[in-house]
């Protein structure tokens, strides 16, 4: 075990240094470009500040020069948009392909990807593919002023606390990060930038899974993580019936109605509701939180919102300790004064 120790201090990292910039790889569905991408590329020219560092953008699939241009007009200096039939639609192995062979080749330092269902699943075969690390479903980035490493932050113990991770000794660093938290830059026409379109070969032995048809979930009612205003309902409410209450209070200020995952687990209201660790991040201007205790893994998912108002008979709950404006007392009295106050 010594010998292993004093093995790895005396380790030349030098190749350490052959690593640079950020790379984002970008996600399309259809050819429409994810909101998750344009947020990690925004993130990117973040970091990119602290390392003086250039932000490239990786898109695959077909026909997309148009999706491209806009990546650079978000934040992007240089894509490399990787072409061919086979790269339509999302496959694991030749995506896994294609952009391996180009991390290779271009060794970026940081690659950050979307903690999607297709994030999640690209990342950690591209990671063991590349022997090297990978944070998942990071919720904060940053870069460590003395050494230059990227800090990956990310809710850890069901949501108790948050662990922040590096990967000191190997390169790329790579981190899936949750979408709906990180901040995208306005979009800029007048942005120039660099494309670079590859048609690369896929291997036979990787297009062995063909698609055969895709069948889209039915469109959610809802979508949490664009409302501008949350009128969000606990298990306070008391029952599935009162439910009405806070949807009352959401069409009177216009808002959507949000959940926590005690009244999605009792049945009250659907899963697409549900805010926080194991539901939807959201950052509306205006949170209304009523009959929610404030568990860490509910305050995960609504902590960034810009107002919060929250409603609860216990002066001691923990929601207040994060809300702007707290009104202690029985939500079915507030409530109806709130919406006959408003209306
Ligand atoms: P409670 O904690 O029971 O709180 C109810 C609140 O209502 C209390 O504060 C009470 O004082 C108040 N109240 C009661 N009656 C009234 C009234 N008449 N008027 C006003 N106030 C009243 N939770 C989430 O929300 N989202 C997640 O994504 C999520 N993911 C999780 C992931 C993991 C791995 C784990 C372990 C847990 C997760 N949870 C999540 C569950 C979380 O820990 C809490 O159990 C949950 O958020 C509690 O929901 P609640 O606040 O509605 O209920």
């Amino acid at each position: 075990e010594a010998i292993e120790l004093i093995t790895n201090s005396q380790k030349d990292n030098s190749y350490l240094n052959q690593y640079e910039g950020i790379w984002v790889l970008a996600e399309q569905r259809e050819g429409e470009l994810l909101n998750v991408s344009i947020e990690l590329i925004g993130e990117a020219r973040k970091l990119a500040k602290k390392k003086d560092a250039n932000v490239t953008a990786v898109l695959v699939g077909n026909n997309l020069s148009e999706q491209a241009k806009t990546l650079i007009n978000r934040g992007a200096d240089k894509v490399f948009l990787l072409e061919n039939k086979e790269l339509e639609n999302y496959r694991t192995e030749p995506y896994t392909q294609v952009i391996s062979d180009l991390i290779k080749e271009e060794k970026p330092e940081i690659v950050l990807l979307g903690a999607t269902n297709n994030g999640r699943d690209l990342g950690p075969r591209l990671a063991a593919r590349l022997d090297t690390g990978l944070t998942a479903d990071c919720t904060e980035l940053d870069i460590d002023s003395e050494e230059e490493i990227l800090l990956q932050t990310r809710p850890a113990f069901g949501g108790n606390l948050m662990a922040t991770i590096v990967c000191p000794e190997h390169r790329p660093q790579m981190a899936t990060v949750r979408p709906g938290v990180m901040m995208e830059l306005e979009e800029d026409s007048n942005r120039t930038g660099e494309i670079i379109k590859i048609e690369p070969e896929i291997e036979e032995k990787n297009i062995i899974t063909k698609i055969k048809d895709i069948i889209k979930e039915p469109k959610a009612s809802i979508n949490l993580e664009s409302a501008n205003i949350i009128v969000a309902g606990g298990r306070g409410v008391g029952c599935p019936e009162n439910f009405s209450l806070i949807e009352e209070l959401a069409q009177t200020v216009d808002g959507e109605v949000g959940a926590s995952r005690a009244v999605v687990d009792e049945g009250w209201i659907q899963k697409e509701h549900q805010v926080g660790q194991t539901g939807k991040t959201v950052k509306p201007t205006l949170y209304i939180a009523c009959g929610i205790s404030g568990a860490i893994q509910h305050k995960a998912g609504m902590q960034n919102s810009d107002y919060i108002i929250a409603i609860n008979k216990d002066p001691e709950a923990p929601i207040f300790d994060i809300c702007d404006y707290g009104i202690v007392g029985d939500l079915k009295e507030i409530i109806p004064e709130l919406i006959d106050e408003i209306a």
